[in-house]
């Protein structure tokens, strides 16, 4: 693989072929990139090994909070290849596998901790194809100069930018013009929840080698840069091709299933999701509490309460805590016009989420903007005159978020909330965890009188009661240890 020579050589003749052909010149950087990176022959390709910090929002105390994950592995890549094996452990020191195959524009995938390989979508092969820019720009380079018909060109001082479309989403290449190396490549993406974001890939501490070159440190911005992760290489080494993949299987379904509790409570179950939304008819309207993951969810949901009361308006959208299980359709509220109650906690959140654009994939909101109406719960909101709903505020006592909310219904003894109650299904009950003793103490402080509770999260499980007698409730309490 000596490409000194063959490397000064083709680049006199495409500074030739520039001189005579302009039409040609905008494709040069990228095939001398290629050319610094390794254009390797069909036998052989070139493993890295890598540590790698990856960083996800997840389901904590506050906005924009991440869990933390330490990873290593390795990859393989070449012209028509990109395999990678590698772990990943949380902060509970859990480790979790996965393996990718792309090889010949087919992938093969095994998520972290799964035992059988994800069914492949058009959708998943993207995703993975537009990730190994994590790790090394080789891959997208090559797919760039495979795809050279449809990518568009433009320059400044330093950089040039080529430009191409992967499933209408955008996917940009910087090629530094000093010395054809790959400072960034970023893409643009829908995000149900965050609306328009872009993820960018940042190259340096570039290594050189005998037969090729490649960046040591990679810096991901995911979210617009709002959560970061840094993958590192240490080492590579030509290596021959590896087998780490078998082929998979395939899967899908959305499924609905609304329950009337009473003339005036109906509960939907999402199992799709694994959540349960409730529906309150009060007075002359409707209220909606919580709506999972995102507006396709909402607007699922919305189309059920006109089969339960085809004439009444949803006057209000409640979600229990800021988490995307609860929240994440209010976008097909805030189009209905509904009055989206909230915490003051979680209101800028609200509001983030609400007027974010969301052009990839347009939704409701996007397609028709509605203003954003929305109501501060402080302490507590009484609504309905004959029939009584309760909303009460209690933030840290849930041991879960601040800006917790919990409904209660006088006139049934029933208190609805999201994920605080985990009561066995089957066998003895088990000392109540901080979330339940929460729930519980704020049950008792706010003197509500309680027979039944009944859980957001999950549907699914079996293992766990999601209505649930309170007096299991307080049974766990009293238990010892
Ligand atoms: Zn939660």
């Amino acid at each position: 693989m000596n490409k000194k020579n063959m490397k000064s050589k083709t680049t006199q003749l495409l500074i030739l072929l520039t001189i005579v052909l302009q039409s040609c010149s905008k494709t040069n950087y990228l095939e001398n990139s290629i050319l610094l990176y390794g254009e390797s022959d069909d036998k052989s390709l070139v493993r890295f090994n890598f540590k790698e910090q990856l960083n996800n929002l997840g389901h904590l105390a506050e906005p924009w909070a991440t869990n933390t994950y330490n990873g290593k592995g390795s990859f393989w890549v070449d012209k028509n290849t990109f395999q990678k094996q590698d772990s990943l452990i949380n902060s509970r020191g859990s480790v979790y596998v996965s393996k990718t195959d792309i090889t010949n524009n087919m992938l093969l995938y095994l998520d972290y901790g799964d035992k059988e390989l994800l069914p492949v979508t058009e959708e998943l092969y993207i995703e993975k194809l537009i990730n190994t820019a994590r790790y090394t720009p080789i891959t997208l380079l090559y797919h760039f100069k495979n795809n050279k018909k449809n990518i568009e060109f433009s320059s400044t001082d330093k950089q040039v930018i080529y430009t191409l479309n992967i499933d209408e989403y955008p996917i940009q290449l910087f090629i530094n013009k000093s010395n054809n190396l790959v400072d960034k490549i970023t893409y643009l993406s829908d995000d149900e929840l965050y609306g328009d974001i872009t993820t960018s890939f940042m190259y340096s501490s570039y290594i050189k080698s005998e037969f090729y070159i490649y960046p040591a440190h990679i810096k991901i911005e995911k979210i617009n840069g709002k959560v970061i992760d840094i993958v590192e290489i240490l080492t590579s080494t030509i290596d021959n091709q590896v087998k780490l993949l078998e082929k998979p299987k395939e899967k899908e379904v959305t499924k609905i299933k609304t329950i009337k509790y009473n003339d005036y409570i109906h509960f939907i179950d999402l199992e799709h999701t694994n959540d349960r939304v409730m529906v309150v008819e009060l007075d002359d309207y409707i209220l909606v509490a919580e709506a999972p993951i995102n507006s396709k969810n909402g607007e699922l949901i919305i189309s059920e309460v006109k089969k339960i009361a085809p004439s009444k308006p949803i006057k209000y959208f409640v979600f229990g805590h800021h988490h995307p299980h609860y929240l994440g359709g209010l976008r097909a509220f805030v189009h209905k016009e509904a009055t989206i109650l909230c915490t003051d906690i979680s209101k800028n959140y609200v509001e983030y989420i609400a007027e974010a654009p969301h052009t990839l994939t347009p939704d409701s909101l996007q397609l028709e903007k509605k203003k954003l109406k929305t109501q501060v719960i402080t302490d507590s909101l009484v609504l309905g005159t004959n029939k009584k709903m309760e909303i009460y505020f209690i933030g840290n006592k849930s041991a879960h978020t601040k800006d917790y909310l919990i409904y209660y219904f006088p006139s049934d003894k029933l208190l609805f909330q999201d994920d605080l109650c985990w009561i066995p299904n089957e066998g003895a009950i088990t000392k109540a965890g901080n979330r339940q003793l929460g729930l519980y103490n704020a049950i008792i402080e706010l003197n509500l009188n309680v027979e039944t509770i009944i859980q957001s999260w999950p549907v699914k499980n079996h293992k766990v009661k999601t209505v649930i007698p309170f007096t299991d409730l307080e049974k766990s309490i009293l238990i010892e240890k």
